[in-house]
This record gives C-alpha cells, sequence and structure tokens, in this order.
C-alpha cells in the first residue's frame, strides 16, 4: 500500500495519500486548497491515478482542494450524509469504495459535526475531527453534539482492535499518529470518563471561534470552489 501523510501547517491539518501498488489508484483525504499543487505534483511523480477524494466533514478551519482535484483530476468527490450538496457521493456507515486491492471502509462518526466520518483501510482509521490524538474535535459549532461524539468514540471507534493505528485530521503538538489501544489508555477527555463526565468537560471548554469558519463553511459546501470571503 502506498501511504503518505502530508501537512498544512497553516491550519495543523493532515491530508493522507493512499494508493494500491498495483493498479496505481489513490485517494485524498482532506485535502487543503493551499496545497493543491503539492499534492497534484506528488500524484504525478508517484503516477498514482486520484479516484476519490474523501472529505471526513464539512471543515470550519480551511478550505478543502475536493473541487479542484475534481476539475484537474476527474476524481470523484466523496463526503457525508448532511455534508456539502457539491459531492458526488454522499456516503453511509458501512459503505466500502476500492483502490485495486485497498478497500477503503466508511464509518460515521457524528458529534463533532452531524456529517463526520471515519474511514478505515486495513489496520488504519483516518479520525477526521472526530478523535484526535490525546483529544477530540470540538462539539459546539456546525451542530455538534458531545454525547454523539462520545457515543460514535466509544461505541464505534474503540470497537477497532486496539492495534488499529490511528491518524487524525489535524495535530496541534507535533503527534503523527497514535492507535485505538493507546487512546483508550491516554485520552485524557475519554480515559475513564463517562457520558455525563464528558458532556461536562466539553460544555466547559470556551474554545476561540475558528478563525476562518466565514470563510471556510460556505466554500467547503461548495467543495471548496466558492472564491474566498471578501474578495
Ligand atoms: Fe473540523
Amino acid at each position: 500500500m502506498i501511504f503518505r501523510q502530508l501537512y498544512d501547517a497553516g491550519t495543523s491539518t493532515y491530508t493522507y495519500l493512499l494508493g494500491d501498488e498495483i493498479t496505481r489508484q489513490a485517494a485524498l483525504i482532506d485535502p487543503v486548497r493551499e496545497q493543491l499543487e503539492r499534492d497534484l505534483t506528488l500524484l504525478r511523480e508517484l503516477q498514482l491515478e486520484l479516484r476519490y477524494v474523501l472529505d471526513t466533514h464539512v471543515h470550519a478551519d480551511h478550505v478543502t482542494a475536493a473541487g479542484a482535484l475534481r476539475e484537474r483530476t476527474g476524481a470523484q468527490t466523496i463526503g457525508g450524509q448532511g455534508g456539502a450538496a457539491c459531492n458526488d457521493l454522499k456516503t453511509r456507515d458501512g459503505d466500502v469504495f476500492r483502490l485495486g486491492a485497498l478497500e477503503i471502509r466508511v464509518l460515521e462518526t457524528p458529534g463533532h459535526t452531524t456529517d463526520s466520518l471515519s474511514f478505515l483501510i486495513g489496520d488504519r482509521v483516518f479520525t477526521g475531527d472526530a478523535l484526535l490524538i490525546r483529544g477530540t474535535g470540538r462539539s459546539d459549532f456546525q451542530n455538534g453534539d458531545a454525547g454523539a461524539l462520545y457515543d460514535a468514540i466509544t461505541r464505534k471507534l474503540f470497537s477497532l482492535p486496539d492495534t488499529t493505528r490511528v491518524y487524525p485530521g489535524h495535530d496541534y503538538h507535533g503527534h503523527s499518529q497514535s492507535s485505538i489501544g493507546e487512546e483508550k489508555l491516554h485520552n485524557p477527555r475519554l480515559a475513564g470518563k463517562s457520558r455525563e463526565q464528558f458532556i461536562a468537560l466539553m460544555g466547559k471548554l470556551q474554545l476561540p471561534r475558528p478563525a476562518r469558519i466565514d470563510e471556510a463553511v460556505p466554500a467547503n459546501r461548495a467543495c471548496g470552489k466558492a472564491e474566498p470571503h471578501g474578495v
């Protein structure tokens, strides 16, 4: 399997490139508009054909490159139910997308946003902003729901084998990967916390409003093709 973890320093966003070594079919998870040329160059260099662009959710902190990648490569864009209407496919829990021998299995993991998805590929799970390394996504905008987030993580993601490798949508502390077993033991928002304790904790976070939310959410509802806010 071809696998690359790419990073956008401006928004601390991880983009993942996955590819099948034989057929050279590939997918990108959560590409960032400012990194479009980087990602197209890498696809070309590795001789990969982009089949799918998967967004884990409608992001509030960066603008997706999904629409631009679709235009440039012919790839299909995929998002969750209630996500961006412009996506080619609105996927559901249990759906499977294939890249040669690779299977991408969709897990609905709402709570950060209603449309949040995780993607399971072999022993790797791409958790978007549901489960972060030693943290979780916030649940205070875009119909976020702390109880739903707790259920998605503890019932769905934590039912995966402990050895499953966790690749989040962001990291703000320099981590790049974790595992389900590690997060069960060491995630401070979840380890030993009841649903009620988690909801109370999330309600007290008082995080600042994301700097780019007014630009990013409408742009992402248009697959990143809308002009930047105010321009
Ligand atoms: Fe997010």
